[in-house]
């Protein structure tokens, strides 16, 4: 293989790599926003803000802060 071949070989081989990195990204991103989706229809029963705890076999849902000043502590509640 000549120099100049594989110098090519080595730019095609970084632009394939850039691209599969641009796509983990975009799956990444994907991911997150799925999970804001999520965690925004969960409102607290306190405050009003978005909520990530729950009183297992209850539907009301706390936030971080409300849940800690109503319970003292997190290992009582489950977290979505
Ligand atoms: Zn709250």
């Amino acid at each position: 293989m000549g120099l100049r071949e594989s110098l090519r070989k080595l730019k095609e081989e970084e632009e394939a790599q850039k691209k599969l990195s641009v796509k983990r990204e975009v799956k990444k991103e994907l991911t997150k926003l799925k999970n804001q989706i999520k965690t925004t229809t969960k409102k607290c029963v306190m405050c009003s803000r978005d909520a990530q705890y729950s009183i297992k076999g209850s539907s009301e849902w706390y936030c971080k802060d409300c849940a800690k000043e109503c319970f003292g502590d997190l290992s009582h509640l489950k977290k979505t």
